[in-house]
């Protein structure tokens, strides 16, 4: 982009948003381009420049811009995504939708509004506090932003066969089209449309069809809850044992988490407890009322104990449910601080057929991949959604081509097992680095398929490009 073209896109920005709001600042620039991937940012992909809209309007006059003169437009959260989507390939524009943040509890209609730029966590307190429950549970909620899970429909922690996706409780969004227009969709009633609904384009649209400026989800009164923690001599055990859960028809439980040993000790040592002498698997059932939680815990646990673990209780006190939560939800930061290293995660979801040969590859997910075996692994995940997250530990001293090709290796086996259970991620989108994978996995009719569906609401590729095609 020339000077000129620069400073008069600066200078409308400016006059739309107030000065305060645009920035070109390069600390902001990078801020805006980073995501958790260990390689640095390139000069050549910073943004032209950052801006942070308050309004609808405001965003839409962005994209009308954007759109005539043709100049690509990158949304950003909180930059936490785990696939490369909220890293630009290229110079552009960033809205940043850090301002866009009231949130507004309607008990009368029984649903919530919230703009994009409001942060899972403070969701989740404002909800609290009313008596009401967000159905979304990343290790991230403190920082990601409730426009960027919605965009991912990632319900996180959270397992699917218990309580869904936010897609299922998102009753509608309001959308600034890559054209400028604005759209509503869905309803204010608490029935969603049967039918022809535009809200599933874009709740797990991977930010490729528009921008989301407001969300309208049910409302969810908090459950009571109860739980159990079992110690196993391995691994595989775990696996049978979810297993057997589903095929013994058990109510599955809102979260079903599990450690390796190796990963176990990391997290009860930080949380101050005496390691087990095991993998951990850790288990939260809900319900309406007490005895409903309890009856669904001692269900799962019947399952549980068959497969002959070393351990397996009722946790009876809340405060010891949240320090062995804690111990696994500090693995990935802890791991990090301790060997100043960066983690890429993988996401093997297998399905229930395969969750005990899915659980063995995942432990030796590195084999025969050198720049994956010469670093640290840790194994966790969400075993109740049959989610096994390998993750890899890169040093900050190796060059950006070795980090690159670390985590090129790390998506690439994924793929390679996603393909062979015939799944997909279940947490973060289906593009940037998992473009190959959706091409192998349903093909290039499908592939194509996607890509009129994005010329057909962005004509001119403006929104988040890079992200279909995989150069993310
Ligand atoms: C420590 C850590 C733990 C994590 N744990 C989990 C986990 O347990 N489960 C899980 O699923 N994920 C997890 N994540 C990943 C991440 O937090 C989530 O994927 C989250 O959904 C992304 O939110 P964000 O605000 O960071 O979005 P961003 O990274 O900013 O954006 C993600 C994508 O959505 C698009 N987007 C953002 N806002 C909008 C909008 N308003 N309209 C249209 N498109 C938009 C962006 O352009 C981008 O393509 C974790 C990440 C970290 C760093």
């Amino acid at each position: 982009m020339s000077d000129k073209n620069l400073d008069d896109m600066i200078c409308y920005f400016e006059k739309l948003l107030g000065e305060r709001y645009v920035s070109t600042n390069t600390f902001e620039k990078i801020k805006n381009t980073i995501d958790p991937f260990p390689y640095k940012t390139t000069k050549e992909v910073l943004p032209y420049v950052i801006t942070l809209p308050e309004t609808k309007e405001q965003v839409s006059q962005i994209l009308k811009y954007a759109n005539e003169e043709g100049i690509p437009v990158f949304v950003r959260g909180s930059g936490s995504q785990l696939a490369g989507s909220s890293r630009p390939h290229t110079s552009g524009i960033v809205i940043n939708t850090r301002r866009m943040n009231k949130a507004q509890i309607n008990e009368d209609y029984g649903y919530f509004e919230c703009e994009p730029g409001v942060r899972c966590g403070e969701m989740v307190d404002m909800l609290g506090e009313k008596g009401y429950f967000l159905p979304v549970w990343p290790g991230s909620r403190k920082i990601a932003s409730m426009g960027g899970v919605i965009s991912n429909n990632t319900s996180a922690h959270i397992i699917d066969a218990s309580i869904g996706k936010p897609a299922d409780y998102v009753l509608g969004v309001e959308v600034v089209l890559p054209t400028g227009e604005i759209i509503e969709t869905g309803t204010k009633g608490l029935r969603k449309p049967a039918g022809t609904d535009l809200t599933k384009l874009f709740v797990g649209g991977d930010g490729l069809l528009g921008v989301i400026v407001k969300i309208r989800m049910r409302l969810v009164p908090l459950f009571k809850e109860a739980y159990s923690i079992a110690v196993f001599d391995n691994l595989d055990d775990i696996a049978k044992s979810v297993q057997r859960m589903y095929r013994e028809k058990r109510p599955a439980p809102l979260f079903m988490e599990f450690m390796s040993k190796e990963a176990s000790e990391i997290g009860f040592k930080v949380k101050g407890m005496e390691p087990p002498p095991g993998p951990v698997l850790l288990s939260m059932s809900v319900g309406q009322t007490q005895e409903e939680a309890d009856y669904k815990m001692a269900e799962v646990l019947k399952s549980i104990v068959k497969e002959n673990p070393i351990s397996a209780s009722l946790i009876t006190d809340n405060d010891e449910w949240h320090k062995l939560l804690s111990a696994r939800e500090v693995i990935a930061p802890y791991v990090m601080q301790l060997t100043k290293s960066q983690l890429t995660t993988s996401e093997v979801v297998a399905n229930l057929d395969s969750v005990v040969e899915a659980m063995r590859e995942s432990e030796e997910f590195h084999k025969g991949i050198p720049v994956l075996e010469e670093v640290n692994n840790v194994l966790y995940g969400h075993i109740g959604g049959l989610t096994i997250h390998a993750a890899y530990l890169f040093p900050p001293d190796w060059e950006d081509e070795k980090l690159r090709e670390g985590v090129d290796a790390v998506f690439r086996k994924e793929a390679e097992l996603n393909v062979k259970y015939e799944t997909c991620g279940g947490e973060w989108g289906q593009f940037s680095k998992r473009t190959p994978f959706f091409i192998k996995r349903y093909g290039e009719t499908s592939y194509e398929l996607m890509k009129k569906i994005k010329v057909s609401f962005d004509p001119n590729n403006i929104l988040n490009p890079g992200i279909l095609e995989g150069y993310r």
